[in-house]
């Protein structure tokens, strides 16, 4: 279906090692786009359907590494043809011996591969109506022993934001919150609705069509396509920033992944579902590439649940006070409940030092 997708945006598509007959029908696929075999418009799904292909990778020192009759060639030399660094397809795209596309390496791979990695994958498919070519690098490290710091990761909504603590010899070191600008974001929300409960009242007579109803369309889908790309980033940068804060302390990570804990909470406050939907945007995103930046830069890291709602100091159920303030009945234990996992982190930490 991707390959379809891709002959029926004019592009030829050949892959080497597909069966003949597929071969045949995309070849003739172009003449026949009314007919039977391939007959329907592409729907939207079909571009994201990407087809994997196999990589050779040529060093400096001349030395290969993968299948020598791989469609996509990494060169990574510096002296031949005056070339430097450049991407090969070979047949992809067209199928006479020899072909060859040529395109710059981007300078993302260079970096992966000055760290120690290795573009074992290539992916192809269209990413705005392109063909694009995406690479998959990849890296094998051995963790580093942890230095006796633990970076303590909450994933909480970003109401309250992601809590992170350092903790050293049974000691807090350093703790913070970390979210977008909500005004900023709550901002565009609402703009966002008032725009959409604008282009409704159009369509209701029938208006929609018209340059107002097509301005405000764009207006809304525009803010809320900018909400998306905020906690986007916000997600990239702090999983980036917190694992380069475990390198520089030797740290072992642990990540408490609330987010769950975090919707139901928002629930319970009777949020609207699109506020609760912008509060836990990307939030799995963030989860994913910290523990993708862990395993490439050899970050020991754990996922471990650290409770909010209990005491860490007698285990007795914690009252919510206003402002989020947690206490203890029994101990008089006090805490923002933000704090109360690095309390159980610290308690944790206290706990394995005894019994060893
Ligand atoms: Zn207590």
């Amino acid at each position: 279906m991707g390959l379809t997708n891709l002959a029926y945006r004019d592009f030829e598509v050949w892959v080497l090692d597909i069966p003949k007959t597929i071969q045949y029908q995309l070849y003739n696929f172009k003449n026949y786009t009314k007919s039977l075999v391939f007959g329907t418009t592409p729907k939207r799904w079909f571009a994201r359907t990407w087809v994997p292909l196999k990589v050779l990778r040529i060093y400096s020192d001349g030395s290969m590494k993968g299948d020598r009759g791989a469609p996509v060639v990494l060169e990574f030399r510096s002296d031949v043809d005056f070339k430097r660094n450049i991407i090969r397809l070979r047949q992809v795209c067209k199928n006479e011996p020899r072909y060859v596309v040529e395109l710059p390496m981007p300078k993302w791979v260079i970096e992966r591969i000055k760290e120690g990695g290795d573009v074992k994958y290539a992916m192809i498919g269209l990413k705005n109506n392109e063909l694009y070519l995406a690479l998959v690098a990849e890296r094998e490290v051995e963790p580093y022993q942890p230095s006796g710091y633990r970076l303590v990761v909450d994933v909480n909504s970003w109401r309250y934001g992601i809590a992170w603590g350092l903790i050293h010899n049974g000691q807090l070191v350093s703790f913070k919150q970390e979210k977008p600008n909500l005004n900023v974001l709550l901002t565009l929300y609402y703009q966002a609705v008032k725009r959409g409960r604008k282009h409704g009242a159009l369509m209701r007579i029938g208006l929609h069509h018209t340059t107002q109803g097509k301005r405000l369309r764009r207006q809304a889908k525009a803010r809320r396509g900018k909400i998306y790309r905020v906690t986007r980033d916000k997600a990239y940068f702090l999983a980036s920033k917190l694992v380069r804060k475990a390198l520089k302390y030797k740290a072992l990570l642990v990540i408490d992944d609330m987010t769950e804990e975090s919707r139901r909470e928002l629930l319970e406050e009777r949020l609207p579902p699109d506020v609760i939907k912008l509060l836990m945007s990307n939030l799995r995103r963030f989860v994913r590439q910290l523990e993708t930046l862990a395993q490439w830069y050899g970050v020991p890291y754990e996922f471990k649940r650290l409770p909010s709602t209990i005491c860490p100091v007698c285990e007795h159920k914690l009252t919510q006070l206003p402002g989020r303030i947690m206490v203890c009945e029994n101990c008089g234990f006090k805490a923002p409940r933000d704090l109360v996992p690095m309390y159980w982190a610290i308690k944790i930490e206290n706990t394995r030092s005894q019994t060893y």
